[in-house]
């Protein structure tokens, strides 16, 4: 797939440029002035050209509960989601096309699908999952979501002793099913990766940590799980390994340069010199974590103390979208009301870094992925600065993060295949997908969730409330 990008507003260090970009077999080859056309002419003319974001922290099948779940803290929330019906394979393949093209429209090329798997069907959810994203052409890193406690151990006992069923399947058979979706689908070449992905210390034990340790030293797989989201979560670190999570973590092995830690609310000082040692990469969810009430994660001090971090929409019931630049302007100005010194604050250009640099440096392809450099691979997306959300013509970036783009995204390529063009996804049929969503659900069909109330007496004491 050659093409030429012809005359393209692209971001210097004193301002912006218009430039020609070439782009062979997948990599740009040159970025210059009046290049010579090779392959396709693309129009860039008036059009902002930047290195497309990672949405690097989803739960794509919870696209079918967006909008139900009432205002609730994780613990109880998450109760809740899992009481909807077990999702069929047919719901998870149009839930991941779904997010897929939010994403895109939003001005990501990548995906980190943390995805939920059907008891009993999880190899299928897995393949159903990965056609998806090989269908639309998105960059994807799936990250089956494992644990191996059930969902009561997600809370702090306090002062009561507290029983908990055994988890339906073995950390052992677990660890085999993600093997095997290794060997059956791990072809980064193809733009679609499998990642070890734990949910988080809160519903893990450290065999099912270390085994992923082990899968990813193997398979050289990059590591993912949810991190210090919440406040119970830290008291269920103390009262479950008598220190932090991100201790035990690092004394495990879990942490490394390509290990990414979605959310990370509740963090000390020291667990955040722990980040920046072991390099590992924090995805920031400041819309989920609003939502569910979980906090401000201190992204100034992480990027003071040198940890990398990127930005996630979340799954799409604490989100309840996966517009992923509304995840980045959040995430960025919500850190002005935490920190005095201004100088601190994270200015547009630095947000749009973090969301395409920060994401690729996550999921280590840092070398690959994340800027306009020649020898890159061409994950590239251009908006239509002649966009009445875009307009006047002041600073294109800092409308772009600070602004309200609305359909902006013209057109946006991934290893070189266009997969949007004139703003329309061009890979699939974005109308009949509307229609399956449509036909597949329907309005107000919401219940109070029975074992919310079970959990909630528990939760209050524990959490003093
Ligand atoms: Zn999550």
């Amino acid at each position: 797939m050659n093409f030429t990008i012809k005359n393209a507003v692209i971001a210097v260090t004193d301002g912006y440029r218009t430039i020609d970009v070439q782009v062979v077999n997948g990599i740009i080859t040159a970025i210059d002035s009046n290049l010579d056309l090779i392959g396709t002419r693309i129009n860039g003319e008036n059009k902002l050209l930047l290195s497309g974001f990672f949405n690097a922290h989803t739960h794509s099948s919870e696209k079918w509960q967006r909008g139900v779940i009432p205002p609730l803290p994780l613990e109880l929330w998450l109760a809740h989601l899992y009481e909807f019906a077990p999702l069929d394979t047919e719901q998870v393949y149009i839930s991941a096309l779904g997010t897929a093209v939010e994403t895109l429209l939003s001005g990501g090329t990548s995906v980190v699908d943390h995805l939920v798997l059907i008891p009993g069907k999880e190899l299928e959810t897995i393949a159903t999952a990965v056609r998806a994203y090989r269908e639309i052409g998105i960059r994807a890193f799936v990250a089956p979501l494992i644990q191996d406690e059930s969902l009561s151990a997600g809370i702090p006992s306090g002062e009561s002793s507290q029983i908990h069923e055994p988890y339906f399947r073995s950390t052992a058979e677990t660890l085999v099913i993600i093997e095997e979706a290794v060997r059956l689908f791990h072809r980064p070449d193809e733009g679609i990766n499998i990642l070890v992905a734990p949910t988080g210390i809160q519903l893990c034990s450290d065999a099912l940590f270390t085994g992923c340790v082990e899968l990813s030293n193997r398979y050289n797989l990059c590591r993912h799980s949810h991190l210090l989201e919440t406040k119970a979560q830290e008291k269920l670190a103390q009262e479950k390994y008598g220190c932090t999570a991100v201790e035990h973590l690092q004394r495990i092995g879990y942490l490394s340069d390509r290990t990414s830690l979605a959310h990370c609310v509740w963090l000390t000082d020291s667990d955040i010199n722990i980040l920046a040692e072991t390099q590992a990469t924090v995805v920031h969810n400041p819309l989920s974590n609003l939502r569910l009430g979980s906090g401000i994660a201190p992204i100034l001090k992480y990027r003071q103390a040198g940890v990398n971090v990127t930005f996630g929409c979340d799954g799409a019931s604490s989100n309840d979208s996966q517009d992923l630049l509304e995840a980045i302007k959040i995430g960025s100005i919500l850190h002005n009301v935490t920190e005095l010194d201004y100088q601190y604050w994270i200015t547009p250009r630095e947000a749009v870094e973090m969301a395409s640099l920060g994401g690729a440096k996550g999921l280590n392809m840092d070398d690959q992925l994340g800027s306009l450099t020649v020898g890159k691979q061409a994950d590239l997306v251009l908006y239509d600065l002649t966009n009445l959300s875009l307009l006047p013509r002041t600073d294109p970036i800092g409308l772009l993060v600070l602004g309200r783009p609305t359909n902006a995204v013209d057109s946006a390529w991934v290893r070189g295949k266009q997969i949007i063009a004139d703003g329309k996804v061009t890979t699939i049929n974005v109308d009949e997908l509307r229609q399956e969503l449509f036909n597949r659900s329907e309005w107000g069909k919401t219940h109070r969730s029975k074992s919310v109330g079970e959990m909630e007496v528990h939760y209050r004491q524990v959490m003093g409330l």
